[in-house]
């Protein structure tokens, strides 16, 4: 499998808090690796990082064999190859479903306005939400907001996505609609990294299970590796917590 995203020995810190402890991670093309862990043990700093939109202290950050710069131009463009859908969905609330999910191919990549339309609406189509597209995101549930979020991630035709718990801020009822999006478009062969708390997409949709605490990957198994038989004291300490 071709690595797309790689981390190499990266650092990170806040003032005395050493957030990311010398991380190496690797996301194949079309793998899905769900990121879970306590509390404060890195995993947003990790997407943030990935998407460098952290600085890092040290180590190297690759995408799809291109070392990502400090900053500027180039790394404006890569970033835009790696989507991502946060808890909170930041729609614009102002604007309606079909122009959120346009807005970003239009004044970031210069597509045409009809094109782009065209583009947002099969998108929409493929989150279930065809017969949103003219209402305002107040107007909508929380589940189909965030499914209007996945969309506009995916107007990008980005290499990969990241997902940071993105039903965490959902009534239970709506979380499955979510996941099955999210579970199709493992399907579909989309490269994702997922920090989530919902173990049974973990074990339905991921190739891998990485296990971080403390700032560190404390453990990258398979899901069924991770689940059955984790190796790591703390690893067995959260999964009797949250089991
Ligand atoms: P997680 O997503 O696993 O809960 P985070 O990546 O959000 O963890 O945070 C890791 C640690 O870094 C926590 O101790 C958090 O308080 C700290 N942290 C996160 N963001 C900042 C920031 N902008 N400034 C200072 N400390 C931060
Ligand atoms: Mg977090």
């Amino acid at each position: 499998m071709e690595p797309l995203i790689e981390l190499r020995g990266v650092n990170k810190r806040y003032g005395e808090l050493h957030v990311l402890r010398d991380i190496d991670l690797t996301v194949g093309q079309g793998e899905v690796v769900v990121v879970i862990g306590p509390s404060g043990s890195g995993k947003s700093t990790l997407c943030r990082t990935i998407n460098r939109l952290e600085t890092v202290e040290s180590g190297t950050i690759t995408l799809a064999g291109h070392p990502l710069p400090a900053e500027g131009k180039e790394l404006a463009r890569l970033r835009t190859e790696v989507g991502m859908v946060f808890q909170s969905f930041n729609l614009f609330a102002h604007k309606t479903v079909l122009a959120n999910v346009m807005l970003a191919p239009v004044k970031v990549r210069g597509k045409k306005k009809n094109e782009a339309m065209t583009r947002a609406r099969e998108l929409l189509g493929r989150v279930g939400l065809a017969e949103h597209a003219a209402k305002y995101p107040a107007q909508l549930s929380g589940g189909q907001q965030q499914r209007v979020a996945i969309a506009r991630a995916l107007a990008m035709d980005p290499r990969a996505l990241l997902f940071d718990e993105p039903t965490s801020a959902l009534d239970p009822e709506m979380i499955s609609e979510v996941l099955e999006v999210m579970q199709q478009l493992a399907r579909d062969g989309m490269t994702m990294v997922v920090v989530t708390h919902e173990m049974g997409f973990a074990r339905s949709a991921a190739n891998r299970v990485v296990f971080m605490a403390d700032g560190q990957i404390v453990e990258d198994r398979t899901p069924e590796g991770f689940f059955t038989a984790p190796e790591s004291a703390r690893a067995k300490d959260f999964l009797s917590k949250i089991l």
